[in-house]
């Protein structure tokens, strides 16, 4: 059985003096079956995977040492050093980089095209043959790029960590909310479980959303190459990915993380990368939906914001979500959905401005279409 690793991989320094780095963990047996990879905090104000990833490497490393691991398991606990430093006037600003205005769960590498015109005539209709093919050239591809900036390099850095898992998990939390998640309606059975173990009250399901995300940097790639030559070739799923939204921002406590762990203890059980009896699935507490379906409740005008629904509420069409109060002309405006669906998430402001999102509800029927994305 071979120690755990703990691996280094510096980023790219903006300034000389102020470098950082991506800490990986790693577990396993020496000849592993698989590879799992699981980062917290890619927003790096989203913290309650952080803590989840805490727990996981000290029962990880429990599992390691009875013998119990069957697949590499990864483990990034901090995913975005950059963006955990950034604290602007007492408040932190994790979401985005401050000096590019850019998110940094988006812009991951589509490298589709150009590894697809690298394997074309070297495809065969072995799918085995065809996913190390695949992987090789990925992992080469990555290698090969050179980033320009410190952002470019932790992506690059956390992109090159995961390209060869079969499952990726991005664990991340919404602002107030209950726990749920994304993936493609492709890996939606593989997932299913981890839905039911994380008690997900929204599954949102979308192949593309259009914003190069984290989870979707992987999966794209496969389905990609799969619409360019799956007539010819066998392509398999080489990988798939969910962004696990554990909750809002302030559930940071050992008794939630505890449970959260458990559950992806019990789903790598499931998947085969733990030995063991796989615990009783819990009921699954809503169904998928697409993320095509999701409605972003918006106020047009600005003011004090009372919510009236909160997250986990089941809101029929034309439900009140909130009021938006004019404390100077005394006009309070009611939010309606339009959707039925579950509120799983709303903002944490209580001081609306005109044109803002203030929740989200999981609607079943698809109705947007381009960028499904919040910013
Ligand atoms: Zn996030």
């Amino acid at each position: 059985m071979r120690a755990q690793r703990h691996q280094i991989h510096p980023l790219l320094a903006p300034v000389p003096g102020t470098e950082r780095f991506i800490h990986s963990f790693h577990y396993g047996p020496a000849q592993p079956q698989g590879k799992v990879y699981i980062q917290a905090s890619l927003h790096a104000d989203e913290l309650p995977g952080m803590l989840v990833a805490w727990h996981l490497k000290q029962r990880l490393a429990e599992l390691q040492t009875a013998g119990r691991l069957r697949s590499e398991i990864v483990i990034v606990p901090v995913a975005n050093p950059t963006g955990l430093e950034q604290v602007l006037m007492d408040v932190p600003v994790g979401r985005f980089e401050l000096s590019s205005g850019q998110n940094f769960n988006r812009q991951f590498l589509d490298l589709s095209g150009p590894i697809g015109d690298a394997i074309e005539g070297l495809l065969t209709d072995d799918a085995t043959h065809n996913l190390h093919l695949i992987r090789r050239h990925l992992r080469d591809a990555l290698a090969a790029q050179v980033p320009a900036t410190q952002l470019q390099s932790q992506r690059l850095t956390l992109q090159k960590l995961a390209c060869d898992a079969d499952m990726v998990l991005d664990l991340h939390c919404d602002f107030e909310a209950v726990a749920h998640l994304y993936t493609t309606p492709e890996a939606w059975p593989q997932v299913e479980p981890l839905a039911r173990r994380i008690g997900a009250q929204a599954s949102l399901l979308a192949t593309d959303s259009g914003g190069l995300s984290f989870d979707e940097c992987f999966t794209l790639l496969w389905w990609a190459l799969s619409q360019r030559f799956g007539h010819a070739a066998a392509i398999p799923q080489g990988s798939f990915s969910v962004t696990v939204e554990l909750r809002g921002q302030e559930d940071v406590s050992h008794s939630l993380a505890e449970q959260d762990c458990q559950a992806l203890i019990d789903y790598l059980i499931d998947f085969g990368a733990i030995e063991g009896q796989p615990a009783p699935l819990p009921a699954l507490m809503y169904p998928a939906t697409p993320l095509a379906g999701v409605e972003p409740v918006t106020t047009a005008v600005g003011g004090l914001l009372v919510f009236s629904a909160k997250p986990g509420d089941y809101l029929k069409a034309g439900a009140l979500v909130a009021e938006v109060i004019d404390p100077i002309s005394d006009r309070v405006t009611p939010i309606h959905c339009t959707c039925s669906g579950v509120l799983y998430a709303r903002v944490t402001r209580r001081m609306a401005t005109a044109g803002m999102v203030i929740a989200h509800v999981a609607g079943e029927q698809a109705y947007r279409s381009g960028y499904l994305l919040s910013a």
